[in-house]
């Protein structure tokens, strides 16, 4: 067993605090990775303060690790040590499920163990994120990481990056889509990004006037803002896909009047309370509604590729540890630009 630093959540209105936990030992499929960065999704914020209701405590949040290899099993054979590897938002599954076996190991039918708030393969050991000095993972569920690219930069594209990318690779965007980013945050970012890449015309619908110049800065090609009813009724029917991003209560029937025909509005944001959708939003257009949930190692890997030859990574604010529940006050308010990245150093 390895003793661990980190920081945890011990209820749902504490604080995050200093924390000492075990990681198991090393095994035969094993890696020890010792983080270097762990970027702050507000999924950590969601679960910390427990908004979605499943929280295990103590919770070390943290699931966007990127690390150096320090230690490998004898029957590894993808990573050695030395190398940079990544850990993303799950950490194992049940490798047989349909899901599972075509790579696509977030939607597994039987147990997927998050990497943190949830379990191990045991459905009984609680697993901790990366807000610690070290994890340990089975080499299947890491990814490689070019030393090329910005670590600290990098952490985010494993889980920001990844569900952004995910869902405009399944809907199929290209230099022909029209498409939209609500939000301009963590995840909204790197779907301007991904979107741009692939070619697509994109808007960011924003509720932060302030955040226009970076939406263009970072490859947007139109602006617009949500709090003005006179834009977004200029906007009706004008996109085929629109990713929502955003993680607070807001109104979806509002967001479905701009899509066109046949389009689609894919929620990726997860706010606390059900959104209410009159069925005149979908009908009279055609119009789907959907979601998409992070991606599968294969696809993270893919990601991860595709972001070293394009040299594309996350805008980010470093911080230290003792930090942290700052920088989620700073989160709920709108004001990061665009993800914070504990810099792992600090603990
Ligand atoms: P974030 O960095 O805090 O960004 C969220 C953005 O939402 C804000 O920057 C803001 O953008 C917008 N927003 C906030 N409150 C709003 C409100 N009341 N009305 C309208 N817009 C509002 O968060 P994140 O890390 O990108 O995560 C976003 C959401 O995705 C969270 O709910 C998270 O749990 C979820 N998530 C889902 C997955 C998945 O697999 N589906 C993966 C990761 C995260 P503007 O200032 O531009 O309005
Ligand atoms: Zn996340
Ligand atoms: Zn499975």
């Amino acid at each position: 067993m390895l003793p661990t630093k980190a920081y945890a959540a011990q209820n749902e209105k504490s604080p995050l605090t200093p924390f000492e936990f075990h990681r198991r030992a090393v095994g035969d499929n094993d890696i020890l990775i010792e983080i270097l960065y762990c970027g702050v999704c507000h999924s950590d914020i969601h679960q910390a303060r427990g908004e979605w209701g499943n929280s295990i405590y103590p919770m070390v949040p943290g699931h966007e690790i990127v690390g150096k290899v320090a230690k490998v099993g004898s029957k590894v054979s993808k990573h050695k040590v030395g190398d940079i590897a990544g850990v993303g938002c799950f950490v194992d599954s049940c490798r047989t499920c349909p899901s599972c076996t075509s790579g696509e190991e977030q939607y597994c039918a039987g147990h997927v163990s998050f990497t943190y708030n949830g379990t191990e393969a045991d459905q009984k050991t609680p697993t901790h994120g990366g807000y610690s000095s070290q994890i340990v993972v089975d080499e299947s569920y890491a990814l490689k990481v070019s030393p090329k690219l910005d670590l600290k930069a990098v952490a985010p594209l494993l889980c920001a990056g990844i569900t952004t990318y995910s869902p405009l690779k399944h809907w199929k965007v290209g230099p022909k889509s029209r498409i939209a980013v609500l939000g301009l945050g963590g995840l909204g970012h790197m779907g301007v990004k991904f979107g741009k890449a692939f070619g697509a015309h994109v808007t960011v619908i924003s509720t932060s006037k302030s955040k226009e110049a970076d939406a263009k800065r970072l490859g947007a090609d139109a602006f617009l803002l949500s709090t003005d009813s006179e834009q977004v009724q200029k906007a009706a029917d004008s996109f085929d896909l629109i990713l929502d991003t955003v993680s607070a209560e807001h109104d979806l029937n509002s967001v479905l009047s701009m899509i066109k025909l046949d389009g689609s509005l894919v929620l990726v944001g997860v706010p606390p309370q059900a959104p209410s959708v009159h069925p005149f939003s979908l009908i009279p257009r055609r119009r789907s509604l959907a979601g998409s949930m992070i991606g599968g190692i294969r696809e993270t890997q893919e990601m991860l590729d595709f972001c070293a030859e394009k040299g594309i990574v996350s805008d980010v604010e470093m911080i230290a540890i003792a930090d942290i529940n700052k920088a989620y006050e700073r989160m709920i308010k709108n004001d990061v630009r665009y993800r914070f990245v504990i810099d792992m150093k600090t603990l």
